[in-house]
């Protein structure tokens, strides 16, 4: 072949899709700066990992990897039905929740459909717009928080979906149920409704919770949550949406027959019966909190109250040279450029010695730029 082939052309949509940004992996960290002690605060992981009960199921299934995964996720469908106290077809797993927002782009997104979402947001539910040559609308934030009245206000009849973040990431931030109640009596049932709990668990706010009762009255309302977060296991990708057994139905259709592997669904099964350690992790999460927020008050720095693990703080000088400085040191965050944030960092709540790690490595670096 000379230097003159042309290249196959792709389809437009993929022209606009803007790569995903991750937080910066730890080997990646050590590679580039060099630094053995890396500490990863940027992707909102549970620091402690997952439950015992995992490691132990997982040992005692490694010999059957040679074995296609059962696709219907069976086991984990009946125990997962039972904890939520929904109907097995209620269910749909996906490889990551980022998974079923993708299934749920396949299924319903034409080109030319609006999709209604914040900004900033989850920034996977613009991409799936992107992917789908679906048109994204994005509306503003109002003091961090999602503003449901400009968002029924920016659904019209070419509205095919609406995420709601909830709680919201980056910001940490939350909807109530009542506000989600008279936001669905605003809108018409033409348009899914996509609610992304993935942080479901982390949430004390009692106004939050029950959105399940949404599901199954007018609108179409698909719930998305995972167990990478609380539970755990974000490196063996699996999470879930819950909706009525139609809908369920439909993104069925559009998923990949073996999307979920052996091991994460083994992990996740084993992972549902440890509520101890669950609870456990909410503690380390919430005394994190309370002293990062201390922290950040001493320095004079002002953050949103988070109702997640992770928190949203303006440090007042370029987000981008502390996210370098603070990288140098070995502590990886996220810099809040991407979201539009030019001056905040989001970091995720350690464990104890990681938060004062944290917290010693910012001071330092506050006092120097
Ligand atoms: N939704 C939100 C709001 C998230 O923050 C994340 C993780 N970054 C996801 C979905 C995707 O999670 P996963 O694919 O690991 O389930």
């Amino acid at each position: 072949m000379t230097s003159m082939a042309s290249k196959p052309s792709y389809r437009d949509a993929v022209r606009n899709i803007a790569p995903y940004v991750p937080g910066k992996p730890i080997s990646e960290v050590k590679r580039e700066l060099g630094i053995s002690d890396v500490l990863k605060m940027a992707s909102n992981e549970n620091p402690l990992g997952p439950s015992p009960l995992v490691q132990q199921a997982l040992r005692e299934s490694v010999d059957q990897l040679h074995l296609y995964p059962d696709g219907y996720a069976y086991e984990l469908r009946q125990a997962l039905a039972g904890h939520l106290q929904v109907e097995e077809e209620q269910l749909v797993f996906g490889n990551g929740s980022d998974e079923v927002i993708r299934m749920i782009a396949e299924t319903y997104f034409c080109p030319e459909d609006e999709v209604v979402m914040a900004t900033p947001t989850f920034s996977v539910y613009r991409a799936v717009a992107d992917l789908m040559g679906a048109r994204p609308v994005e509306v503003p934030l109002q003091n961090h928080t999602h503003n449901l009245w400009a968002m029924a206000q920016a659904i019209t009849d070419q509205t095919k979906a609406v995420f709601i973040c909830n709680p919201n990431n980056p910001t940490g931030t939350i909807v109530s149920q009542s506000q989600l109640k008279s936001f669905l009596r605003d809108i018409p049932s033409t348009a899914v409704v996509v609610l992304d709990e993935a942080y479901y668990e982390y949430v004390k706010d009692e106004s939050y919770r029950g959105s399940l009762d949404l599901i199954g009255e007018d609108h179409t309302v698909i719930i998305l949550r995972t167990f990478s977060k609380v539970y755990g296991l974000a490196g063996l990708r699996i999470g879930y949406g819950i909706s009525d057994s139609e809908t369920v139905q439909l993104l069925e259709r559009v998923r990949e027959p073996f999307n979920t592997n052996a091991m994460a669904q083994i992990a996740a099964l084993a992972s549902l019966e440890d509520q101890a350690h669950v609870d456990e992790s909410l503690a380390v999460n919430e005394r994190g909190k309370a002293y990062l927020y201390r922290a950040f008050e001493d320095m004079g720095l002002e953050y949103v109250p988070s109702h997640t693990n992770f928190i949203l703080v303006d440090v007042g000088r370029d987000c981008l040279r502390v996210f370098e400085e603070l990288l140098a040191k070995g502590v990886i965050i996220r810099a809040g450029a991407s979201f539009g944030y030019p001056t905040k960092i989001r970091v995720t709540v350690g464990t104890e010695e990681q938060n004062t790690r944290f917290v010693a490595a910012l001071a330092d670096v506050l006092a120097t730029t």
